[in-house]
């Protein structure tokens, strides 16, 4: 199906923001995915359809060739390590940052290691060895503001956009590690077989993204 465009895409936050963009590439999705149960989603046009996956997994179905493109958090793909990919396209949506952040006031360990708790191990690794300091680094895949206020942490690594989830459990943010929005990827070899279209799609949503 080397005329099929294939575009993986997570539901929710990214999937919303992306529907404009989409739409003025001229895609439409046949189906609500908030509501259908249906994992490829067929579009207005024949020769294009979305795979609704977790978005973790978006930057594996397009390094495979599963997908010829996707929508990826840039935390995401700093955790997948982008092989594979081109990243070509800032799509300025899902905007949020990547922090440090600790219970109100908190200055270090009593003693012993720094211990941070993170869905995003990669990303937490680089960043305090690049400032020289030896942290224990637990992995944890869901509620990180919990890890700090049972002592399973002593801070966290995790992305913030309002910060309300954070003060709301007597937390507060540190360092700035990253700013994160999403991004358009693409299959290395589809930019190449399907070069025309891809250029083309990608051209449409970039406009999209300046107007
Ligand atoms: P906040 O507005 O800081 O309270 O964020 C609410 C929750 O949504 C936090 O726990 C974040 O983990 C998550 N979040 C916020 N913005 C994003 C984003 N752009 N991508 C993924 N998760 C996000």
């Amino acid at each position: 199906m080397n005329d099929m465009l294939t575009i993986a895409l997570s539901k929710g936050r990214i999937f919303k923001e992306t529907l404009p963009l989409l739409a003025a590439a001229g895609v439409e999705p046949a189906e609500d995915p908030e509501t259908s149960r249906k994992l490829i989603l067929p579009t207005n046009r024949d020769d294009v359809r979305l795979l609704i996956v977790r978005a973790s997994d978006v930057p594996t179905y397009v390094q495979w060739g599963a997908a010829d493109l996707g929508v990826a958090g840039k935390d995401v793909l700093m955790e997948h390590g982008g092989e594979g990919l081109y990243e070509p396209v800032d799509l300025k949506i899902a905007r949020c940052k990547l922090m440090t952040a600790g219970p109100v006031g908190f200055t270090g360990p009593a003693n012993g290691r720094l211990r941070v708790a993170s869905k995003y191990v990669k990303s937490t690794r680089a960043h305090f060895a690049a400032k020289g300091e030896q942290v224990d680094v637990i992995k944890l895949y869901g509620s990180m503001e919990l890890a700090p206020l049972v002592g399973l942490a002593d801070i966290i690594v995790d992305v913030v956009d309002t910060g309300n989830t954070l003060r709301a459990n007597g937390l507060e943010p540190m360092e700035h590690i990253a700013d994160i929005s999403s991004r358009l990827i693409v299959n290395r070899a589809a930019m190449k077989m399907k070069s025309a279209r891809i250029k083309e799609f990608m051209s449409l949503v970039e406009s999209a993204v300046a107007g």
